[in-house]
């Protein structure tokens, strides 16, 4: 698909190029098979600031960033390269990097990416790190290419191999992302604003594989037997989905009657980000163990999913305890809920109540539900069904869903939710 030729790079400063064998190109979710989830070495990225030349200089020196190689063609072409942390991966090459100049500048920047991965995310600009906007879309193009028949695609088909971005660049840094980069000193902040409100308890459920704490938290009376569960971020780039659960989660912490007697009738535990490690470290899926964490819920080889698994039991057993809801939120191409759990689960039909109540609330929205296909219990929703017969799906939010639509869809989930709930 794409071959990256050495001459074209003039000042080759990093070159990484690690080969990949394809994996599927499904939109939405392949059929989960369950795999091998032992530790593999990761390719670890190069940090730093390079000096380009002509006053260009970019950096990937912060977390959450993925930048794998840089390097100027002339003198006003910036070429990235977007590699993976390991293969086989799932196709989600997400990038971060920022860039600044000594002076005033329109450049051209294009995104190259490691065979077989094509362009996927659409650029996010920042000045400050915290405020994102999308590039114009007149100052963004992408290079089609065509690859044939293979076993993914039944017919030849055109894909993005790269993208190019004219960027008005001077001495105030300008950060380039596939997504908002909320990386796990953004979700530190987050829980321990939570931590300040009287019915949230904050704790530390275990460290990732690089020794990152891993944080939950319990919004209710951690006595109460009746339980329910919210995971996020196992999956790296997937922030928009880490959006909606920021959302749903605050929406279960407001002050209305709605919450505060969901509050008295359920404790909530939370575990928003489950990957710190993929995250900081900008991979397109897996942990630090080159592991798909959401493929390790039967043998628990990482030591994220074995916190999340010991922290449910420990919670289960102390409480004598049942669990009645399991949402996992995730990203993929659009939106979809998964559904895991079936008739036999101990609140049976709650999910596709709630969510036909969700349709029923939003004018122009039809939910677009799933039942899981294959059966192996390797995923967290699975896990939760298998394990507790709890209702359990995956709220999965599509990459490019807008900010305003994830709120108001994640607060209209939240409260049906609670409703829901509140009259069983
Ligand atoms: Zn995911």
């Amino acid at each position: 698909m794409m071959k990256l030729n050495c001459q074209a790079f003039s000042y080759l400063i990093i070159f990484l190029l690690v080969s990949c064998n394809p994996d599927s190109q499904w939109k939405g979710q392949a059929p989960v098979k369950a795999v091998n989830t032992s530790t593999v070495p990761i390719q670890m990225q190069q940090k730093g600031i390079y000096d380009l030349g002509n006053g260009i200089n970019v950096s990937n020196d912060f977390l959450g960033a993925r930048m794998n190689g840089v390097a100027m063609s002339g003198d006003t072409l910036v070429n990235i390269l977007i590699t993976a942390e390991n293969e086989p991966i799932n196709m989600s090459p997400w990038y971060a990097f920022k860039i600044w100049a000594e002076s005033q500048k329109q450049i051209k920047l294009k995104l190259n990416y490691q065979e077989p991965a094509y362009h996927r995310y659409y650029p996010k600009l920042s000045k400050n790190y915290q405020d994102w906007y999308l590039i114009d879309s007149a100052d963004y193009s992408l290079n089609y290419t065509m690859i044939q028949a293979n076993e993914e695609y039944d017919n030849s088909t055109e894909v993005p191999e790269s993208a190019v971005l004219v960027l008005e660049i001077d001495t105030d840094t300008l950060w380039v992302a596939a997504q908002p980069n909320l990386n796990s000193n953004h979700n530190a902040q987050w829980v321990a604003e939570l931590d300040s409100l009287p019915f949230v308890r904050r704790l530390e459920i275990g460290k990732s594989r690089r020794g990152t704490v891993i944080p939950a938290l319990i919004i209710g009376d951690e006595k109460n037997p009746k339980m329910n569960v919210i995971f996020s971020r196992q999956h790296p780039p997937e922030v928009t989905g880490y959006r909606a659960m920021q959302t749903f989660v605050e929406a279960l912490c407001d002050h209305s009657d709605l919450a505060n007697s969901y509050r008295e009738g359920y404790t909530t535990l939370v575990i928003p980000m489950i990957n710190p490690d993929g995250v900081d470290l900008g991979h397109w899926r897996h942990n630090a163990g080159g592991v798909d964490l959401n493929r390790d819920w039967k043998a628990f080889n990482q030591p994220e999913t074995s916190a999340v698994r010991d922290f449910l039991e420990s919670m289960s057993k102390t409480n004598q305890g049942t669990y009645y809801f399991a949402v996992d939120f995730h990203s993929t191409w659009e939106d979809i809920f998964y559904l895991a759990s079936n008739g036999s689960s101990n609140l049976p039909g709650l999910s596709e109540q709630w969510i036909n109540q969700l349709g029923n609330r939003m004018e122009g929205y039809e939910p677009n539900i799933r039942r899981m296909a294959g059966a192996d219990p390797v995923t967290s929703d699975r896990f939760m069904f298998a394990t507790y017969h709890c209702e359990a799906l995956t709220y999965e939010v599509g990459d490019n869903t807008p900010e305003d639509f994830i709120q108001k869809k994640s607060q209209i989930a939240a409260k049906e939710w609670m409703k829901l709930l509140s009259a069983n």
